[in-house]
């Protein structure tokens, strides 16, 4: 099963809606005026002024829409427990799932004898599902045989600020590798049409200086120390929010 993650669709010119909500905040002007007056260079530098003092709620009116395929119902129900985002999944009542592909962990496909066990169990799931749809079986009920590993399609949309929170909690390496995998792919597409709110995104540890977690032999985190980057001390770029 293959990951693939669209950007769909986001707020036009989505830095500049941001940097002109902040501007109108601190001047008599309105946000119409700025927004049609910022030069890029005063966008650029609004938005690390709004991202480094904490006052983050101007980056809710930038809106990012990823249509996201082949990640595990375990996957999805992770990333639903972000709660600031919208989302619109596959519906296993109306949908019959009739060549299931699963998604396999690699710590079970780079072992033999586990993978063997893991294979053994789907087909099992797979021949039950499909025994009681020819039964007459509905599909919300034939379901519940389905495991964690059966594959989802789901479309979210998360404003900016919402994203950067879901990037420090998943892009850390204790997230789990699925949802990290799926959420690099996110900021990868971000950061490509709004790179100044994201150019510094990523894990706690990137943008607060510090680790939450205290796990200060994570590779991550080692790499950071070693750069004179990280420190133990609170932080960075979210310090005020
Ligand atoms: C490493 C890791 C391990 C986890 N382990 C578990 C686990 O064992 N069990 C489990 O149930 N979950 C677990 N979670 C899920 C976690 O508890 C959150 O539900 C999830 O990460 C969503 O984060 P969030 O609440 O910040 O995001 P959102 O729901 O998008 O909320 C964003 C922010 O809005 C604010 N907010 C939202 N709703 C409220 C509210 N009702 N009241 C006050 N403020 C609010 C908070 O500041 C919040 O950070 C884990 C997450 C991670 C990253």
């Amino acid at each position: 099963m293959v990951l693939k993650v669209t950007l769909l669709s986001y707020t036009p010119d989505p830095e500049r809606v941001a940097a002109a909500a902040a501007r109108q905040c601190y001047s008599k002007f309105s946000a119409t005026k700025a927004y049609r007056d910022l030069s890029p260079e005063d966008i650029s530098r609004l938005l690390k002024k709004i991202i480094s003092s904490g006052h983050l709620s101007v980056l809710e009116h930038a809106s990012f829409t990823f249509s996201i395929d082949g990640i595990s119902r375990a996957c999805s129900h992770q990333l639903v427990r972000h709660r600031i985002a919208s989302y619109s999944q596959q519906s296993q009542r109306y949908v019959r799932l009739e060549e299931i592909e699963f998604v396999v962990p690699e710590s079970v496909s780079k072992d033999d004898e586990a993978r063997r066990v893991f294979v053994e169990g789907l087909e099992r799931c797979r021949s039950a599902y499909k025994f009681l749809l020819e039964r007459g079986i509905p599909a919300e009920d034939a379901r519940y045989v389905l495991p964690q590993a059966s594959p989802t399609k789901i479309v979210v949309t998360m404003n900016a600020r919402s994203l950067l929170n879901f990037f420090e909690l998943r892009c850390c390496l204790s997230a789990q590798w699925e949802i990290r995998a799926l959420a690099e792919e996110m900021l990868s597409l971000v950061k490509g049409v709004a790179p100044t709110i994201f150019g510094c995104a990523g894990p706690f540890c990137v943008t607060r200086k510090t680790c939450p977690e205290k796990k200060y032999d994570c590779p991550k985190w080692v790499e950071l120390y070693k750069s004179g980057t990280a420190s133990s001390g609170n932080g960075g770029a979210y310090a005020n929010q």
